[in-house]
């Protein structure tokens, strides 16, 4: 498991750096020692958040396998709190510029309800 608190895991310009360290807000709705989730500020479905490794990886092949076990614990728990896990959920990441990506901490969109096609 690698040292999460190096420096090299703070990118000072990054935005989702700063929602996790609190200098930007955000409507939280989970957080553990490696993971927080917040809304999408932009939904574009009925539920709609982020799921966010606190690290800073710039997308999902920067990261590792406990951050990513993390990941999924932290995304089955919170389709069970926001109570979707029986109704159904997407869980989309976008890798590079060209899949859509357009913030560079890699982060998975959970989405559920009024789903449009694509
Ligand atoms: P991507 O296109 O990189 O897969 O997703 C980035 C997502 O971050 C977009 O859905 C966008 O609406 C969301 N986003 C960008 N800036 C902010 C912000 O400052 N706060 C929140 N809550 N979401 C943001
Ligand atoms: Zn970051």
């Amino acid at each position: 498991m690698s040292d999460y608190n190096d420096q090299k895991y703070y990118d000072e310009n990054c935005i989702f750096c700063k929602i996790i360290k609190g200098d930007i807000p955000s409507s939280k709705v989970y957080e553990d020692d490696y993971v927080i989730a917040f809304n999408d500020i932009a939904p574009k479905a009925k539920v709609h958040l982020l799921v966010v490794p606190k690290p800073h990886v710039k997308d999902i092949m920067a990261t590792d396998d406990f951050l990513m076990a993390n990941v999924l614990e932290a995304i089955k728990s919170i389709s069970k709190k926001l109570d979707i896990a029986d109704k159904g959920f997407r869980v989309i990441n976008n890798c590079g510029a060209s899949a859509g990506q357009t913030v560079f901490h890699v982060h998975f969109h959970i989405m559920s309800g009024n789903l449009t096609d694509f």
